[in-house]
C-alpha cells in the first residue's frame, strides 16, 4: 500500500475495499447443472408465488415488465425481427408457460416453432395522428393481459412512425423476466442486431444452463444447511417487527389491496447527487444504502414508527451460470431499520450498511420461504412483512447500442398498478439520481406523494449538510411547507373591538335597540332596555360587596331570565362569573365554590340551603334587597379586557375539577369572530340550550346579546328533552342553534315527521361529527351545518368548518380569527401535512390558566415559539392533522380524556372518587362504544379483601360527588 497515505485515508480505502469484497460475494452452493427435460419441471419459489397471485385474478398489469424504446435512424427491420426471435429461441424462459398438472403448477417449455412469439409491425407513416395512435398502442401493449397457461409470455411490437423513426414495444411477464433480465436482453439484442444487420452469424455463445435448471437447483438446495442458516438469520432479524407501516393515508385502507396505482417521477439535482456520492465515500456506503437510509428516515417520521421495514429487490444471481439468463431470479430482501436507538445520520448510515450487507449474505433464501417461516399475521389489505419497497436500478434501455440508431426510452406509459403501498425506484443516470415512486391510488393522492418526495429531498440535503445530526432532529419540511402550516394555515388575523369588555358590547347594543327583545323564556320576555336596567341594579349592589376586576362571583340560579340578569350583572360589576349548575350534587357545588373562593354568591332562596354555613356574602335574587339600585350603567372600576370574564370548571384527572380562567379579550374575540363569520344579528333568534357550567353556553349567551339578536332561553325541562327542544325551536323560529352530535341525533330523531328545522345555521361540536348526521340535519332543513372544535382552555372554539354534504368525515376546519392552531410532533416541531400530531392552540383565545393550579397551568399553557412576544399556547392533548386543503382533521386523544355525549370527562377523576369508598381498593373507568356508536362509561372495581359492595351503592357514592353524566351506568 502507498506509504504516503495518511491513516485516515488508508482506513477509508480499506473500508471501501472490504465493502466491495462483500458485495461481490463468492458463488454459493453447488453448481447449477442441466436437468432432464422429459420429466416434470418445477416452478421456482418466486414463480410459484406469482403464479398463485395471478390465480387470484386481480393483478391486472401489476407484474408486466414493459420496455418501450424510441429508435431513430435507419433501422434494419428484418435484422431486428430475427434478433428478437433468436433471443426467444436462446432463452427457454421466454418460451415457457405454466400449467396446472395434477393440482401442481409446472413449467412447460414450448419448442421454438410453437412459442407463438413474432414481432408485430404497425406502419403509421404519413398518418396525421401517428404520435397519438402510437401512444395508444404503447399503452395497450403494456396493459394487455398475458395467459400464463398458453403464452407467449413475451410480446414485441414495432411501430413505424417514419422511415427513420420507430417505436419498439417489448413486454414480458415478470414470471419469466426481471430487471437484470432486461439488461441481458438489451445486450443480446445489441449483439444480434449488429451481427445480423451486417450479414454475420449469431455471435452469442450458447447458454450453459436454463431457467428451469435453476428452479430445480433451487428446490434441491432449499433443503440444505445453508438455507437453514439463512432462514435463521431472517427469523431472528425480523422477529417482533411491526405488522404494518402505518403511513398517514389520504383514504382509509380498503379491506382488500386493489393494486390500483400511479407513478410520479423523482429527480435529484446534480449537486445533491454529488453530495450523496461524497457522503457515501466518507461512510463506505453505496448510493443505494445512502438513499435507503434517507427513505427510511422519511418513512419513520411519516408513520411515527421507529421500527421500519423496507423491502428491496435483490438480483439474486450469485452463481455465475445464471448471470446471462433471462428469467425471474430477483428475490426480495427485507431490511429493518431501528431508529429507537436514536442514531445520528452517520449512525443510521452505518446501521443501514450493516443490514444491507448482512441481507446480501443471506439473500438466497426465497422471500416466499421467509414469509412462510415467520408466519406474519396475514391480511388481504396489505402485503406481508413490508408495504414499502425501495429499488435501485439502472436506467431503462441501458446497455442497448444499435449501430446507426439512437436509442431513447419512450415517454413511459403511465403505470396504473402498484405492487405495494409505495415503491421508490431510483438509479444513477448521467450524474443524477432519477427514478419514480409508484403508489397505491386507493391510499394516496398524488399531491401527498409529491410532498413526501420533497421530504426525501430535504432529508438527503440534511444528510449531506451535517451527518452528525440525530435522525429524529432532522427537519423534514421544506421551508415552503413549514411556512404554509405555520403561517398561512395556522392563523387568520382580524380586527376586533379593542379595549372593550363583553358586557360593554351589550351595553352599546342596548343603547342602539332598547326596545328589541333580548331574552325570550316561555311566556316571558325582556327587551334590551329592560335587561340592561335590571342587570345594572344588581351590578350596583354587587359593587357594594366589593366585587371588582378579577373578583370571582359564583352564580347558582335556575334557568330563566334571572340567570341572564345575574350573569350580566356580575360582569357589569367588574367581576368574573363562576357558574354552578343547581342540578349538580351539593358536594360538587361546594367543592367548586371553595376552590373559586368567590367575593359573593348569587343564588335563589330555594337553592340557598345547598350553601348553608358558607363564609361568602350571598345575594338571593328573589329577595329584593338589590332591586332599588340605580338603573344606569355602573361607573368604570379599572376593568380592562385583560381581566377575567368567567371561570368554568372541567373534569380533572387527579380527582378534582379545575377552573379555567377566561379573560374578556378572549371572549370578545370569539364573539366578534362568530358574529362576523356567520352574520349573526338582529333578525336572528339564537337558542340558549347549554347549561352554564359548560363553555358552549358562553357564546349562546353573549353572541346574541352583543349583536342585537333575540335569545330564546330553553327551560331546564325542555333542555333535557330532545322532543321538546325540537318543538320549542320550531315554534320560536330559532335561526341559530348548537348541539353536540349525540344530542342532535336525538333531537332530529324525536321530531314529528315532516316538520322542518328552521335553523339557518346549526353549530355542532364537542365530539366527532359523523358525516351522515350532517346529511340528516341538512335534509331536515338546516341551512348550514358548522363543525366547531375547541377546548374550554382556548375559549369555546378554536376552529370552525362549514360542512359539505359530500359524505366525507367533516374536518374541524380552519382556525377562527386571531386563533393560532398548530399540529406539532413530539419534538414540538410542525408535523408535515397529513401526518398526525398534537393540536396546540395559541392566539387570542388562550385562557389565563387554571385557578390556583400554577403547576398544571405551566404544564398545559406553554410558550408559543411560533408567535413570539411572550405569547402562550394551550397543549390540548388532542390529535389532529392538516388536510392538503388547509383544513384540520380531528383524530382522537393522546391521553385518557373522553367525551361521553359531549361531556368532557377525565376517567381518573371518577376512579379517584371510587377509590375513596371504603370497600374499593382499585378502580378503572373506561368509555365503551356499543355497536350503534353510543358511548357510555364502564367502571371496573377491585374490592378490598372481604368487602362486599353493590354497583348501586357505588353509583350512589359517585352521585354524591359528581354530575350524573360522570356516573357509569
Ligand atoms: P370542552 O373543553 O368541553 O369543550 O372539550 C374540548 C374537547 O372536546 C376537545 O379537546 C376535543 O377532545 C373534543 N372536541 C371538541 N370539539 C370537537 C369536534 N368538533 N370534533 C371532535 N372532538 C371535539
Ligand atoms: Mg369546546
Amino acid at each position: 500500500m502507498n506509504p504516503t497515505l495518511s491513516n485516515a485515508e488508508r482506513e477509508r480505502i480499506l473500508k471501501m475495499a472490504r465493502a466491495a469484497r462483500l458485495e461481490r460475494s463468492a458463488p454459493k452452493g453447488s453448481p447449477i447443472v442441466p436437468v432432464e427435460r422429459g420429466g416434470r419441471l418445477a416452478l421456482s419459489f418466486a414463480q410459484q408465488r406469482l403464479w398463485f397471485l395471478e390465480q387470484l385474478g386481480e393483478m391486472g398489469s401489476t407484474y408486466h415488465v414493459p420496455e418501450q424504446l424510441r429508435l431513430r435512424g435507419a433501422l434494419d427491420r428484418p435484422a431486428l425481427a430475427r434478433a428478437l426471435e433468436r433471443i426467444v429461441a436462446r432463452h427457454e424462459s421466454l418460451r415457457t408457460v405454466l400449467l396446472l398438472v395434477n393440482g401442481e403448477p409446472e413449467q412447460r417449455i414450448l419448442p421454438v416453432e410453437e412459442s407463438g412469439f413474432a414481432l408485430v409491425e404497425h406502419d403509421l407513416r404519413g398518418q396525421p395522428t401517428a404520435e397519438a395512435h402510437a401512444e395508444r398502442l404503447a399503452d395497450r401493449e403494456a396493459e394487455a393481459p398475458f395467459d400464463l397457461e398458453r403464452g407467449p409470455l413475451v410480446r414485441a411490437r414495432l411501430v413505424r412512425l417514419a422511415d427513420d423513426d420507430h417505436l419498439l414495444l417489448v413486454t414480458m411477464h415478470h414470471v419469466v423476466a426481471d430487471g437484470w433480465s432486461m439488461g441481458v436482453f438489451n445486450r443480446e439484442l445489441s449483439a444480434l442486431y449488429t451481427a445480423f444487420s451486417q450479414g454475420q452469424p449469431d455471435p452469442l455463445p450458447p447458454l450453459p444452463v436454463q431457467y428451469a435448471d435453476f428452479a430445480a437447483w433451487q428446490r434441491q438446495w432449499a433443503e440444505g444447511e445453508v438455507l437453514d442458516a439463512q432462514a435463521a438469520y431472517w427469523t431472528q432479524t425480523l422477529a417482533g417487527a411491526p405488522e404494518l407501516l402505518e403511513l398517514p393515508t389520504d383514504h382509509p385502507r380498503p379491506a382488500r389491496q386493489d393494486h390500483a396505482g400511479a407513478t410520479l417521477p423523482v429527480e435529484l439535482s446534480r449537486e445533491l447527487t454529488a453530495g450523496l456520492t461524497a457522503l457515501g465515500h466518507r461512510h463506505g456506503t453505496t448510493l443505494y444504502m445512502t438513499l435507503l437510509a434517507g427513505w427510511a428516515t422519511v418513512l419513520a417520521r411519516l408513520s411515527g414508527q421507529d421500527d421500519v421495514l423496507v423491502g428491496t429487490p435483490w438480483a439474486n444471481r450469485t452463481r455465475p451460470e445464471v448471470e446471462e439468463l433471462i428469467g425471474f431470479f430477483v428475490n426480495t430482501l427485507v431490511l429493518r431499520v431501528d431508529l429507537s436507538v436514536r442514531p445520528t445520520l452517520a449512525g443510521l448510515l452505518a446501521q443501514v450498511k450493516a443490514r444491507a450487507l448482512e441481507g446480501q449474505r443471506n439473500q438466497d433464501i426465497p422471500f416466499e420461504q421467509v414469509v412462510e417461516r415467520l408466519r406474519p399475521a396475514r391480511s388481504l389489505a396489505y402485503s406481508p412483512l413490508f408495504q414499502v419497497m425501495f429499488a435501485w436500478e439502472g436506467a431503462a434501455g441501458s446497455g442497448l447500442a444499435l449501430p446507426g440508431l439512437s436509442v431513447a426510452p419512450a415517454a413511459a406509459a403511465p403505470r396504473v398498478s402498484a405492487k405495494f403501498d409505495l415503491l421508490l425506484t431510483l438509479g444513477e443516470n448521467h450524474g443524477r439520481i432519477t427514478g419514480d415512486v409508484e403508489y397505491a391510488t386507493s391510499l394516496f393522492e398524488r399531491a401527498t406523494v409529491e410532498r413526501w418526495v420533497g421530504y426525501l429531498r430535504r432529508v438527503l440535503d440534511e444528510m449531506v449538510a451535517d451527518d452528525t445530526q440525530p435522525v429524529d432532529r432532522v427537519e423534514l419540511l421544506p421551508a415552503q411547507e413549514r411556512a404554509r402550516v405555520l403561517e398561512e394555515w395556522s392563523h387568520v388575523e382580524a380586527e376586533v373591538p379593542a379595549d372593550q369588555c363583553i358586557h360593554e358590547l351589550f351595553e352599546a347594543q342596548a343603547e342602539r335597540t332598547p326596545g328589541a327583545v333580548a331574552v325570550a323564556f316561555e311566556d316571558e320576555s325582556l327587551t334590551y332596555g329592560e335587561l340592561n336596567a335590571r342587570a345594572n341594579r344588581l351590578a350596583h349592589h354587587l359593587r357594594g360587596l366589593s366585587v371588582g376586576p378579577d373578583a370571582r362571583v359564583a352564580v347558582c340560579v335556575e334557568r330563566g331570565p334571572e340567570m341572564v340578569i345575574a350573569l350580566l350583572a356580575i360582569l357589569k360589576a367588574g367581576g368574573a362569573y363562576v357558574p354552578l349548575d343547581p342540578a349538580y350534587p351539593a358536594d360538587r357545588l361546594r367543592t367548586m365554590l371553595e376552590d373559586s373562593a368567590p367575593a359573593a354568591l348569587v343564588t335563589q332562596s330555594s337553592l340557598a340551603g345547598t350553601f348553608a354555613g358558607i363564609d361568602v356574602p350571598v345575594v338571593e335574587l328573589d329577595v329584593p334587597t338589590w332591586a332599588e339600585g340605580p338603573e344606569t350603567n355602573p361607573a368604570p372600576v379599572g376593568l380592562t379586557p385583560g381581566h377575567l370574564a368567567y371561570i368554568i370548571y372541567t373534569s380533572g384527572s387527579t380527582g378534582r375539577p379545575k377552573g379555567v380562567m377566561v379573560e374578556h379579550r378572549s371572549l370578545v374575540n370569539h364573539t366578534a369572530w362568530q358574529a362576523a363569520a356567520f352574520a349573526i344579528g338582529a333578525g336572528d333568534t339564537v337558542l340558549q340550550r347549554t347549561s352554564v357550567s359548560f363553555d358552549a353556553s358562553v357564546w349562546e349567551l353573549w353572541t346574541p346579546l352583543a349583536t342585537g339578536a333575540r335569545m330564546l332561553l330553553l327551560s331546564s325541562d325542555a333542555a333535557k328533552d330532545p322532543e321538546a327542544m325540537g318543538r320549542v325551536m320550531a315554534e320560536g323560529g330559532v335561526t341559530v342553534a348548537q348541539f353536540v352530535p349525540t344530542l342532535l341525533q336525538a333531537m332530529l330523531g324525536a321530531r314529528p315527521a315532516g316538520s322542518a328545522l328552521p335553523c339557518r345555521i346549526l353549530f355542532c361540536g364537542g365530539e366527532p361529527l359523523p358525516a351522515a348526521l350532517v346529511q340528516e340535519a341538512r335534509a331536515a332543513g338546516a341551512g348550514e351545518v358548522v363543525n366547531l372544535y375547541g377546548p374550554t382552555e382556548a375559549t369555546i372554539d378554536s376552529t370552525s368548518h362549514v360542512c359539505g354534504v359530500d359524505g366525507r368525515a367533516p374536518a374541524i376546519g380552519r382556525p377562527i380569527a386571531n386563533a393560532r392552531v398548530y399540529v406539532l410532533d413530539a419534538r414540538g416541531e410542525p408535523a408535515p401535512v397529513g401526518v398526525a400530531g398534537e393540536l396546540y392552540v395559541g392566539g387570542a383565545g388562550v385562557a389565563r390558566g387554571y385557578l390556583g393550579r400554577a403547576g398544571l397551568t405551566a404544564e398545559r399553557f406553554v410558550p408559543d415559539p411560533f408567535a413570539g412576544d411572550g405569547a402562550r399556547m394551550y397543549r390540548t392533548g388532542d390529535l389532529g392533522r392538516w388536510r392538503a386543503d388547509g383544513t384540520l382533521e380531528f383524530l382522537g386523544r393522546t391521553d385518557f380524556q373522553v367525551k361521553v355525549r359531549g361531556f368532557r370527562i377525565e376517567p381518573g377523576e371518577i376512579e379517584a372518587r371510587l377509590a375513596e369508598h371504603a370497600s374499593v381498593r382499585e378502580a378503572v373507568v373506561v368509555a365503551r362504544e356499543d355497536t350503534s356508536g353510543d358511548r357510555r362509561l364502564v367502571a371496573y372495581v377491585v374490592g378490598e379483601a372481604g368487602a362486599e359492595v353493590s354497583a348501586a351503592e357505588l353509583r350512589a357514592h359517585l352521585s354524591g360527588g359528581m354530575p350524573e353524566y360522570m356516573v357509569p351506568g
